[in-house]
């Protein structure tokens, strides 16, 4: 587990002052493109899962499609798109949420998840929370049961796992970073 964890932090590239100055911006296409690491990071993600019926995987734009479509194959689940305004080609719901400067919205096919569907949410990384915050409410909007949130990676200090829990989310991350 412990081995696993260093490595997993390990074959992750960080870019200082990306996309803007004080950002330290945490890569994963360097963790996707090492096969070993790939596997280990999806293995580990959908570990808990692996006994239950999960029917639907959602994943957010742009790096959580990488992930979910590989977590949605290993738990022979469904994938769903969670994208950025604008995008997806039929009717959608959407949810605004905060941004530091502003607001942004996601939308998702309004057909995307039957009321009931037990669902997981995926993404690359959890940093406020404010993404992941707003796709559990699309989600919940439409009758999901989610039943957790996965990430690779926590910013702990920016508080968006605790924002999820106190929406009764269990959150799943793999490796953290100050
Ligand atoms: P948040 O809504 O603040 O939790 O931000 C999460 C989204 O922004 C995810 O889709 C991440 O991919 C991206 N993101 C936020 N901070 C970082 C960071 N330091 N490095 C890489 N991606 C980030």
């Amino acid at each position: 587990e412990n081995s696993i964890r260093e490595e997993l932090i390990e074959s992750i590239r960080t870019i200082p002052d990306y996309p803007s100055k004080g950002i330290l911006f945490r890569d994963i296409t360097t963790l996707l493109k090492d096969a070993k690491a790939f596997r280990r990071a999806v293995d580990a993600l959908v570990q808990p899962y692996a006994g239950s019926k999960i029917d639907q995987i959602a994943g957010i734009e742009a790096r959580g499609f990488i992930l979910g479509g590989a977590v949605a194959h290993q738990l022979s689940a469904g994938f769903v798109p969670v994208r950025k305004k604008g995008k997806l080609p039929a009717a959608t719901v959407e949810q605004e949420y905060e941004l530091e400067y502003g607001s942004d919205v996601i939308e998702m096919h309004r057909d995307a998840i039957q009321s009931g569907e037990k669902v997981i949410l995926v993404d690359d990384l959890i940093a406020t929370g404010g993404t992941a915050d707003a796709a559990v409410h699309l989600l919940r909007n439409v009758g999901a049961d989610i039943v957790a949130a996965c990430f690779i990676i926590d910013l702990p200090d920016l508080g968006g796992r605790a924002k999820l829990e106190k929406l009764d989310v269990p959150v799943r991350t793999l490796v953290e970073f100050p």
